[in-house]
């Protein structure tokens, strides 16, 4: 089947979903978006209230620092161009966050651990986790991306199969996953980040080892794995 229907079927599957205590209080479910075929899949924590309010997945001030990162980083010009609206001010303004996602999404698909918003936007919790964590196989299955980004330390310990995890000391690492395939156990790369809402809160953009800057390496480090892959696929 293909992907773009294997989503939709997927999608229209949890459409009204009542798997878990997010249900009653979600105004939208927040299924993934972006290209079916996409190299890269983020994989983030949980909606918050603009992703709950319009149904898609990093809208809001997460979504638009990880995505000027993501676009600052893509070694694209166009992307380039428009990261350089981006500010740190009015939460995060950045007039060209829509322009740049659309571009974004070509090559990158967005979701959640769980597809519904936690109350007060707290943790979801184990038992949302389990609920959601099906539907996340299935989606990484089907888009079958090159590498997997996972954004702090929730949606690490859920897709490296952890009880915790210290994102502070593991961001930057590259570790393998393998989902069961069906037929055979398929293997993705997983590089770890810091969560968006971690550098909301850690400012300073140029400090030295700072987390801004040092997501910019580990992002960086994501399209180096995207570039080795195409030379050894073409053999160069
Ligand atoms: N919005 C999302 O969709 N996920 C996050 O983890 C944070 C904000």
């Amino acid at each position: 089947m293909d992907k773009l229907v294997k989503l939709t079927v997927l999608s229209e599957e949890y459409k009204n979903c009542t798997k878990c205590k997010l249900c009653p209080t979600r105004t939208n479910v927040v299924f993934g978006i972006g290209n079916p075929n996409s190299r890269i899949l983020v994989l983030a924590e949980a909606p918050g209230k603009d992703e709950d309010e319009e149904g898609v997945p990093l809208i809001g001030a997460s979504g638009r620092i990880l995505d000027w990162i993501l676009a600052k980083e893509s070694g694209l010009p166009e992307l380039e161009l428009l990261s350089a609206s981006f500010t740190t001010k009015k939460n995060f303004f950045w007039p060209d966050h829509r322009k740049a996602k659309q571009l974004l999404m070509q090559f990158i698909f967005y979701t959640n651990t769980v597809l519904c918003r936690p109350p007060d936007n707290r943790d979801p919790e184990r038992d949302e986790l389990k609920a959601c964590r099906d539907r996340l196989l299935q989606t990484i299955l089907t888009v079958d991306p090159t590498v997997i980004i996972a954004t702090g330390a929730i949606a690490n310990k859920v897709i490296l199969g952890k009880v915790s995890v210290n994102i502070l000391r593991s961001r930057g690492t590259i570790q393998d996953i393998e989902i069961d395939g069906g037929r055979i156990p398929i293997s993705y790369p997983v590089v770890s980040i810091l969560h968006p809402a971690y550098l909301m809160r850690n400012i300073n953009l140029q400090k030295k080892d700072g987390a801004w800057k040092t997501t910019y390496r580990d992002i960086a480090l994501t399209y180096d794995i995207l570039r080795m892959h195409d030379k050894i696929r073409d053999g160069a």
